[in-house]
């Protein structure tokens, strides 16, 4: 038997393990069934594609989604592994020869539907040869609480029924209690190992900012820490999606809108271009997600709300799987609050479930305003405990000041009381600071005793301090008053002064604090090398890289990652024995691309 240690080598070109995949390899060689949770990006895949390649027989891997089985087959095929996938877009002699390889043992991996594989033809087939291992990649479809059920999934238990001598995998990235219990259940697996990965993404910096002018912010993050990179922009409009779309080919970037709206033909077209060219960047509704497994994604942007915590990590999560410096951006104001409060209400889900949603979105808000780590207060809601601050968040790189807001909170609280609890937060704010306006006349607030009263801050802290009253409850923001501000239920302490109130300094913060700001922007501004030169060969390698993909119609990130272009700029390799060395390169991939690289390298070197 090969030893996954040198097949992870030869094969991958990757010098070590990383978490628990070592271990969950070493039981399933020893014929173990576990289930892996694993966050996305974790290297699921090689938990069964090393042990594929050390036994004997056939690995069958069951994936849900046509796309993620050809992304995965077409890297495998470059490191020149054998697997093929079998699926409804083959025509009948395609998958005949499929079959072929299959029984013939010219195959280390079979990618298959959860249909094509509970046909009788095919499980026929596999009594005809020797199948080492069953992975089911997505395990979580089979769950009725998962939000991708499918109900092919739970006919997988024929698997073990017909096959009981072979280990059995399932992975999946999203698993919470309930989720958990029913995979280990339907698909019979409650004998073998859990392994828990943990929730943590280390390689994504979290940054919040108050949504004030968002594209502006937005194009300052583009444009000092992920120029020319790809990235996703998440909406809640399809409307929207169009307008923030045209908005970046004005200011001159490459980017697609996605929707369900648009035309299932225009929207593959748009996915392709997306995984298939660099630096495009995807303006989507949530309708965009499923199977998105394009390694390369620098920056996920929320240009309004996700409606939960677990929606904000799934979105953010697509950002950085091949473990690369990468950032969620996310921008918030209290409108978004009002509207997806509305979505919740006239939605026909029943009372408990509403309130649990509401909930949830608190969750969020707390999120969003939190002083702490963002890390810490991301891991802890889903049940983890990280030890120390991250030091890769906005939080703890430029820590905020808070101070003692009770006197602000009483009167914002006694202006929206007094104007009738069904203003919104602009016309609070105008009230506060005097503002001489014919609504204000008109609604004759001018002569209200909390006109004028707020004077010590500005229009901007202002708006800082509702958005943080609504976080914290004690106002509501009421959608059939058209986002008029009510006193929510706790109001009472803290107007009569027995509770006092921290806020965060958003808006206006000190000028150190800015200065600060600019220098940890400046700090994650794109990490070019420090030698002018370098950026040149990298782009050289780049195009190098977009010149194979394009003859082979892949995306470039299957020849190499960008990690391994970055290795080759470091070390610059003189001859194929160095190039052996870099991180990525196994041994199909040192034979096919080498002498292409080496050439770049070299140019680059002589100019
Ligand atoms: P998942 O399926 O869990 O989302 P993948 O299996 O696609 O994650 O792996 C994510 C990325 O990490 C891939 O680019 C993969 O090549 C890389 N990777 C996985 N394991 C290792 C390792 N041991 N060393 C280096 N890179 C790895
Ligand atoms: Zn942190």
């Amino acid at each position: 038997m090969r030893l996954p240690k040198e097949v992870l080598k030869e094969v991958f070109g990757f010098d070590s393990f990383r978490g628990l995949q070592k271990e969950i390899i070493e039981h399933i060689l020893d014929g173990g069934d576990a289930l892996v949770l694993m966050q996305t990006g974790g290297g699921k895949s090689l938990c069964y594609q090393i042990p594929a390649l050390c036994l004997n027989g056939i690995t069958v891997v069951v994936s849900p989604l046509i796309a993620l089985m050809r992304d995965q087959v077409e890297s495998l095929n470059q490191l020149g592994v054998r697997a093929a996938g079998l699926n409804s877009t083959l025509t009948p002699t395609e998958a005949n020869k499929v079959e072929q390889r299959i029984v013939s043992g010219q195959l280390d991996l079979v990618y298959v539907s959860p249909e094509r594989l509970l046909t009788k033809t095919f499980l026929d087939l596999l009594n005809r040869c020797d199948v080492a291992l069953f992975a089911i990649d997505e395990a979580h479809c089979v769950s009725q609480w998962g939000h991708d059920f499918r109900p092919e999934y739970l006919k997988l238990t024929t698997l073990h029924e017909r096959f009981p001598q072979v280990p059995r995998l399932a992975l999946t990235a999203t698993a919470d209690g309930p989720t958990r219990r029913d995979i280990l259940e339907r698909l019979s697996l409650q004998s073998g190992r859990l392994f828990v990965a943990g929730f943590n993404r280390p390689n994504i910096f979290y940054r919040v900012v108050p949504k004030d002018n968002p594209r502006k912010k937005f194009l300052r993050f583009l444009e000092n820490e992920h120029s020319g990179d790809s990235g996703i922009i998440y909406h809640l409009s399809r409307s929207k999606v169009e307008d923030t779309a045209q908005w970046l080919i004005d200011q001159g970037y490459t980017a697609l809108p996605y929707h369900a709206g648009m035309s299932k033909k225009l929207r593959e077209k748009n996915q392709d271009q997306f995984f298939k060219e660099e630096g495009v960047i995807m303006v989507a509704t949530i309708a965009f997600g499923m199977g998105i497994d394009k390694p390369d994604v620098r920056f996920v942007a929320h240009m309004d709300l996700p409606k939960s915590m677990e929606s904000y990590y799934q979105e953010t999560g697509r950002a950085g799987r091949d473990g690369e410096k990468s950032t969620a951006w996310l921008a918030y104001g209290v409108g978004d609050v009002g509207k997806i409060i509305n979505f919740i209400d006239i939605s026909d889900a029943p009372d408990e479930q509403k309130r649990v949603e509401r909930q949830k979105l608190e969750k969020l808000l707390g999120y969003c305003e939190t002083t702490q780590c963002r890390r810490q207060v991301l891991l802890e809601y889903f049940g983890e405990t990280l030890e120390q601050p991250c030091n890769n968040c906005d939080t703890c790189l430029e820590p905020v000041e808070s101070f003692d807001g009770t006197v602000a909170a009483q009167k914002a609280l006694s202006c929206a009381y007094r104007t009738g609890e069904r203003f919104g937060t602009m016309y609070i704010i105008d009230v506060l600071l005097g503002a001489k306006t014919e609504r204000i006349q008109s609604f004759d607030h001018h002569r209200l005793s909390t006109y004028g009263i707020g004077k010590e801050f500005s229009k901007e802290e202002w708006r800082s301090i509702f958005r943080q009253l609504v976080a914290m409850g004690l106002l509501t923001v009421d959608i059939e008053g058209h986002g008029g501000l009510r006193l929510g239920p706790n109001h009472r302490p803290v107007l009569v002064g027995e509770r006092s109130i921290q806020f965060r300094r958003d808006a206006g913060r000190t000028t150190l604090s800015k200065k600060k700001k600019r220098k940890t922007e400046k700090q994650r501004a794109k990490s070019t090398f420090d030698n002018p030169s370098d950026d040149a060969l990298f782009q050289a390698l780049r195009d190098c890289r977009m010149g194979l993909a394009k003859e082979q119609g892949v995306p470039p990130y299957v020849i190499f990652h960008d990690s391994a272009l970055s290795d080759m700029v470091q070390s610059k390799p003189h001859n194929i024995e160095e190039f052996s060395m870099l991180h990525g390169v196994g041994e199909a991939k040192l034979k096919r691309y080498a002498n292409d690289f080496l050439a770049v390298i070299l140019e680059e070197r002589q100019n």
